[in-house]
């Protein structure tokens, strides 16, 4: 048995497409576009490349956005003061600030400076408990990905054992919470786990997001299993790829997402999808 490839490149076009639809009515209806503020401090390479890319997808969209590049050399005060100016800045509906910040910068105060109303990213802790309560907030853009692309494939939450590995609070924690939220019966791992496999072989849904390429092998999965693979590293080739030994556990899942082309395209999908949100929300 070879499982569906669940393909996260066209549910993140179908998002885009959506997004892109609404942005042209918000335009209508408000004589402006959404606008997003993506704060980068320093050249950290990576970073870079992806506010690049939130910057074009955007464009594509049809979301104003401006990149705020600041030296490294600034102080937090005077960071603080920028996410102060877009919280009170009408014409800016969402705001990120990119992750790593140099060493100096407090990036959890950051975090937390953000008007939770524009925090598209969904990490400020006021979305995080209103995500936890079950009431409206913006999401956490992976999670949330992930949530789309179980939807789009049908895959039944209610009653599944979910197995999440991995407990960060982008990524493993809000998608413990909105199993949960979908009625399915969570368990979380993390590096403390004792036998990891015994619990991911009980797994209808397996979620991972750890960063250790390769490291779930067909022993760890049952068979029919939907698994969705979370994770971006390099292997020893450096070649992208997940948590999931792709090869051999794609042969017996009913349904994995593949690396590249599963969760990742979900995620700037989404955070377009927030930013729209959060500008109708904003109105
Ligand atoms: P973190 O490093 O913050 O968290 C990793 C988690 O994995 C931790 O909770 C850790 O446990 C757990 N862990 C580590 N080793 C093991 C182990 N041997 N067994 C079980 N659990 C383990 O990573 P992130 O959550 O930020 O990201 C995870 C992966 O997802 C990375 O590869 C990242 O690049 C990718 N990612 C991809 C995105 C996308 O858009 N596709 C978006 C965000 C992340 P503990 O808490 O005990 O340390």
């Amino acid at each position: 048995m070879t499982g569906v490839v669940i393909d996260g490149k066209a549910v993140a076009a179908r998002v885009r497409e959506e997004v892109k639809a609404d942005c042209i009515s918000f335009q209508e209806q408000y004589g402006f576009a959404p606008k997003l503020i993506v704060i980068q401090v320093g050249d950290f390479g990576p970073s870079t490349i992806y506010v690049r890319n939130k910057k074009k997808a955007c464009e594509n969209v049809g979301i104003e956005s401006e990149i705020w590049h600041l030296p490294d050399t600034i102080t937090q005060e005077m960071l603080l003061e920028k996410i102060d100016q877009c919280n009170t800045d009408d014409q800016i509906s969402g705001v990120l600030v990119q992750l790593p910040l140099p060493d100096h910068l407090d990036a959890v105060a950051c975090r937390n400076a953000i008007d939770p109303k524009k925090d598209v990213d969904g990490f400020h802790p006021i979305n995080t408990g209103k995500m936890i309560a079950g009431e409206e907030s913006l999401l956490p853009c992976t999670p949330a990905g992930i949530i789309r692309l179980l939807d789009e494939y049908n895959i039944q939450t209610d009653g599944a054992h979910c197995v999440v590995v991995g407990r960060s609070h982008i990524v493993g924690k809000p998608m413990a919470a909105l199993m949960l939220e979908r009625n399915a019966t969570v368990t979380v791992c993390h590096s403390h786990t004792k036998d990891l496999a015994q619990y991911t072989k009980q797994a209808d849904i397996l979620i991972s997001a750890v960063g250790q390429a390769n490291m779930i092998t067909a022993e760890y999965v049952k068979p029919g299993a939907v698994v969705i693979d979370v994770a971006m590293n390099r292997d020893e080739q450096g070649k992208l790829c997940g948590d999931i030994k792709y090869d051999e556990v794609s042969q017996i899942a009913s349904a994995i997402t593949p690396v590249p082309g599963g969760v990742g395209p979900m995620t700037v999908a989404m955070l377009m999808y927030n930013c729209l949100l959060a500008a109708r929300r904003n109105r």
